[in-house]
């Protein structure tokens, strides 16, 4: 059986004291309405990282992780966090190539696979985001788009480092706009993203991997989404902002 994530990716949103009261509020909530078998990621401003870390680490199923990271070990690069950094506080995940990152701050898929490759020597587990804009679904040229950039982000890796790998399809066109794929669309590209990945490797990689949908996921829509079998979870984004909502997306994955 593979696993089951749903991860909260905050963005730059909450100062530090806001972030705290999420966090409690959410290990709560969970503690007292959740018995099901997803792992919950929360997905704090670096800002927060340490200090997020430190409280969920007595949980076994609630984890933190990094928005971004470096593809440098450490040195003279001003602002930026190393996978190192990241693992020395205790978070286990790092986001990679989420897509606001390939549009505002220009990252391709060839420094995205170096970012993949820092995260797997410090023996973090990389969600790495993959999606079609619009106009490249519109003109049918997603699965193009999608090959490309999990073969050139990800298909370097061994098969062993294959399993410290999530992949998250996220529609750009459906990233904090509320338009969701529907189940149909995202069960499709999570079906051709295993096929690729069997090709590539082989039944017992592809079965392992979890493929998260991102893209507008509500306490609405999250059952129907977390029922196709090709659906292991989620990443969400503005949704997750809130305790109330964040837990109900999360009570939706049996
Ligand atoms: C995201 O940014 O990863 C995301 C899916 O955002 P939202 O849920 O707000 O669409």
């Amino acid at each position: 059986m593979r696993k089951k994530i749903v991860a909260g990716n905050w963005k730059m949103n909450k100062n530090f004291e806001e972030g705290m009261a999420l966090v409690t509020e959410i290990v709560g909530m969970l503690n007292d309405e959740y018995q099901g078998s997803a792992e919950v990621v929360l997905i704090p401003p670096f800002t927060h990282l340490n200090a997020v870390s430190r409280m969920v680490a007595e949980s076994k199923w609630v984890k933190s992780g990094a928005q971004n990271c470096s593809n440098h070990a450490s040195g003279a690069y001003t602002g930026e966090v190393s996978a190192a950094m990241i693992q020395s506080v205790g978070a286990q995940y790092v986001i990679v190539g989420h897509s606001e990152r390939r549009q505002y701050f220009n990252e391709h898929n060839d420094w995205l696979a170096r970012k993949v490759d820092a995260v797997l020597t410090n023996q973090l587990i990389a969600i790495y985001c993959c999606g079609e804009t619009l106009e490249e679904r519109e003109a049918g040229k997603h699965f193009e788009v999608l090959k490309e950039q999990i073969t050139q982000g990800l298909f370097h890796l061994t098969q062993e480092q294959m399993s410290n790998i999530v992949i998250a399809y996220e529609p750009v066109w459906a990233i904090g706009t509320g338009k969701t794929a529907s189940t149909q669309q995202a069960q499709e590209v999570h079906a051709f993203i295993r096929n690729l990945v069997k090709e590539k490797y082989n039944d017992t990689v592809a079965n392992e991997l979890t493929i998260q949908y991102g893209g507008s996921v509500k306490p609405e829509n999250a059952a129907e989404l977390f029922a196709s079998p090709d659906i292991d979870g989620a990443l969400v984004g503005g949704a997750a902002l809130q305790s109330r909502s964040f837990v109900d997306i999360v009570k939706a994955m049996p």
